[in-house]
């Protein structure tokens, strides 16, 4: 498609999308065009019904043996073991529960040990402000003899040096939406003896991984983005199996220990994954992010990268013929191939843009200082929602019509 995309042309491509059947397995608003499914995804049908019956059943009638007769002790390594496909790991690997902070918290300690006398955590500029505040945190705390080397983008290759103990990165970048090659990163750090550790926040459910093909030793990912797991739905901690033997996290607790129930007063790790567990895993919250990812599993990774880079394409051809002369700039990699599932622009008056795209019932969101950022969940996003959500832009940048005051009012969350 060399023109100008029409509605008549999103109507066409939303024909033939092998996955706009599975858009009615997600309760969304009829009249909204949501594109934040990168910040919290969508609600799954099956969610709803699902934590009613544990609610009332499970919890309400069976009580207390619920953790017995419903598995919800499994549920970590259950959940983990329904994550792994989506990421290239095998089940043992895969543990879901905490936050992504908590879990960089566990992995970044445990690999300081396992590469010491190495003290040097490396990391870039424009990580992901969490993970740097976790690695500041360690150091500040003494909790590892570790150091912390932030350093542009573009130096962290000259900056693997032996000192390095562990490369910490995010795979998509939640701003621009630019990929690390990771598996070309992990091969350098591994050349350099570092250890690797990927954040996979911006890129489970909505890209394939390869964490075993790729040689990656430690990694994170979030539950409430793409696979639609509820908001703050826990996350997941991958561990190669080559290092779950000596893992030694600095938190431990007693749902990580080897017999949680004989209430030993020594620590003894679990065997395997099963060692990061820490408190006791948040039922509720788990059976939902099993319906998401269940949902997410089944309508398969690869065909979600696809759709959602013809989706991220479709967009751009939207926006390129008036977006110089409204002053947006194009903020992710033109290449869809070398981007994640979301797409950034530049304005200094982004704010008030978003603001006012959510008025007209087109949610993205604001990320400081100056973006517009668009996120294209594959699972649910058709054609004729890109198509409309760049035709209200076009409209609202060429009248000016954002900025009003209301659109520069900033709430807590944007
Ligand atoms: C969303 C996100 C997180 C979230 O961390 P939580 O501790 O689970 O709130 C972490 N890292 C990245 C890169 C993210 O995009």
């Amino acid at each position: 498609m060399s023109k100008v995309p029409t509605r008549a042309d999103a109507v066409q491509l939303d024909r033939l999308d092998r996955l706009a059947a599975y858009r009615a397995r997600f309760s969304l608003p009829a009249d909204v065009c949501y594109l934040d499914g990168n910040s919290l995804g969508a609600l799954p049908r099956g969610t709803s019904a699902r934590l009613h019956q544990v609610i009332e059943q499970q919890w309400g009638h069976d009580l207390i043996r619920s953790w017995n007769a419903h598995g919800w002790i499994d549920l970590p390594q259950r959940i983990g073991a329904a994550l792994a496909p989506l990421v290239g790991a095998s089940a043992d690997e895969i543990i879901v529960c905490d936050s992504v902070s908590v879990n960089l918290f566990k992995l970044l300690s445990a690999a300081l040990r396992r590469n010491d006398p190495r003290k040097v955590i490396l990391t870039e500029a424009s990580n992901f402000p969490t993970d740097v505040y976790v690695a500041q945190g360690l150091v500040r705390t003494g909790v590892s003899a570790a150091e912390l080397r932030v350093v542009p983008r573009t130096e962290l290759e000259c900056n693997l040096d032996e000192h390095v103990a562990v490369l910490l990165l995010t795979h998509v970048d939640y701003q621009s939406a630019a990929a690390h090659d990771i598996r070309r990163l992990t091969d350098q750090a591994h050349r350099a003896g570092a250890l690797v550790l990927w954040d996979l926040s911006h890129s489970v459910g909505a890209m394939p991984l390869s964490l075993a093909d790729d040689q990656v030793d430690f990694a994170v990912g979030c539950g409430y983005k793409y696979l639609c797991g509820g908001p703050g739905a826990p996350a997941f901690a991958f561990v190669a199996q080559r290092h779950l033997p000596q893992l030694e996290s600095a938190l431990v607790g007693w749902m990580g220990h080897q017999q949680p129930f004989a209430f030993a007063i020594d620590y003894r790790p679990a065997d395997g994954i099963d060692r990061l567990l820490c408190g006791t895993p948040p039922i509720l919250s788990m059976m939902a992010l099993e319906v998401g990812v269940q949902l997410i599993a089944e309508i398969g990774i690869t065909a979600i990268r696809e759709k959602s880079q013809a989706l991220t394409e479709f967009f751009r051809q939207c926006v390129e013929p008036w977006l110089a002369e409204s002053g947006l700039r194009w903020g992710s990699p033109l290449n869809p191939t070398q981007r994640g599932s979301h797409l950034s622009l530049h304005h200094p008056a982004a704010h008030a843009i978003v603001q006012a795209l959510i008025a007209q019932r087109v949610i993205g969101d604001f990320r400081a200082p100056d973006l517009v950022r668009l996120g294209f969940a594959a699972p649910y996003v058709s054609f004729v929602d890109v198509w409309e959500a760049a035709d209200r832009l076009r409209e609202m940048m060429r009248t000016g019509s954002y900025d009003q005051p209301q659109y520069h009012v900033r709430a807590k969350v944007t």
